[in-house]
């Protein structure tokens, strides 16, 4: 009878959980074929001293222009991957396009490369041997970059921990990326081995009409100070939200206000003047 019941109750939920199991199953074999096929490329995004407006460094950004379907963003194509166990390899592809180019960028001798990566993939413990392989490959100093890690559950583990102790040693700096998105964000701060701390854009967007932004904004860039991290605002898209930023003491930025993610050629090498 109990096998009877667990049977209808399968049957019961069936119409959405084979909905739900044919898209990832479809994604997943897109995506696989996608790796296979090298379809998969890389845009850039210049992140800006405040100030002047210089291109200190540049993020990779995965992009997948689906044959049929158009352009797929990360946000879906990403989390695919971490589910069908994929992402190794597309974060170790991406990581090797994004180093070629980025060596063959006149920039790239005074601009570092940021890159993202999921903690799953430093799960893998010869994740540091790889990134350093990849560096050597390419000619590129350990200085030249960063990896981004956002803070998650994973995150927390004490072998992620230990993959970023090693390719600090090696002289790769890390990110801590959205920062404040998350749940566990001060716990991170102490926790992360970090040299840069990105904020999340939604900090960025809400400093023109709420004060207590500002504030949380303003309070949280002395903390970085007093804790040796570089940060970086995410989401800047016009002047004003720029200009509160630079009074609140945030000397780097990114976002649609200096640049869109593209091609790696089309960031100008000299700071572009803005009204
Ligand atoms: P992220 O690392 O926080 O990257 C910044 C995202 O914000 C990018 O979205 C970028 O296009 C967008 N952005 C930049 N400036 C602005 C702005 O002024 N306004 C707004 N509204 N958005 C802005 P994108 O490219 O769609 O990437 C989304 C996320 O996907 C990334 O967030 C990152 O977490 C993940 N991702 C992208 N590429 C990779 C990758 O190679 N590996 C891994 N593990 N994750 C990746
Ligand atoms: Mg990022
Ligand atoms: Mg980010
Ligand atoms: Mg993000």
């Amino acid at each position: 009878a109990a096998k009877a019941q667990g049977k209808n109750a399968y049957a019961m939920f069936e119409p959405s959980m084979r909905h739900g199991f044919d898209r990832e199953v479809m994604w997943r074999a897109e995506l696989q074929q996608a790796l296979a096929d090298d379809t998969l490329h890389v845009a850039f995004q210049p992140i800006v001293a405040l100030d002047d407006h210089r291109v200190a460094g540049v993020e990779a950004l995965a992009r997948w222009q689906h044959p049929r379907l158009g352009p797929v963003p990360p946000d879906v194509f990403v989390p695919v991957a971490e589910r069908a166990g994929l992402i190794a390899d597309l974060g170790l592809l991406v990581l090797r396009r994004a180093c070629a180019e980025f060596a063959a960028w006149p920039g790239s001798p005074t601009a570092y490369l940021s890159v993202n990566v999921s903690p799953s993939q430093m799960l893998d413990a010869s994740f540091p041997s790889k990134v350093a392989a990849t560096l050597y490959e390419a000619g590129l100093r350990p200085g030249q970059l960063v990896l981004e890690v956002t803070e998650n559950v994973l995150a927390d583990e004490s072998e992620v921990i230990g993959a970023l102790r090693r390719l600090r040693e090696f002289g790769i700096r890390i990110a801590i990326d959205d920062f404040g998105a998350g749940y566990a964000s001060l716990r991170y701060l102490h926790r992360f081995p970090a040299d840069i701390v990105k904020v999340d854009r939604t900090y960025v967007r809400d400093i023109a009409r709420d004060p207590a932004a500002v504030h949380i904004l303003g309070t949280l860039w002395q903390l970085f100070g007093a804790l040796g991290l570089t940060a970086v605002a995410e989401g800047i898209e016009d002047p004003s939200q720029a200009a509160m930023l630079i009074d609140l003491g945030c000397r780097h930025g990114q976002g649609f206000l200096y640049g869109r993610p593209g091609p790696l050629t089309a960031i100008p090498l000299e700071p572009a003047r803005l009204a």
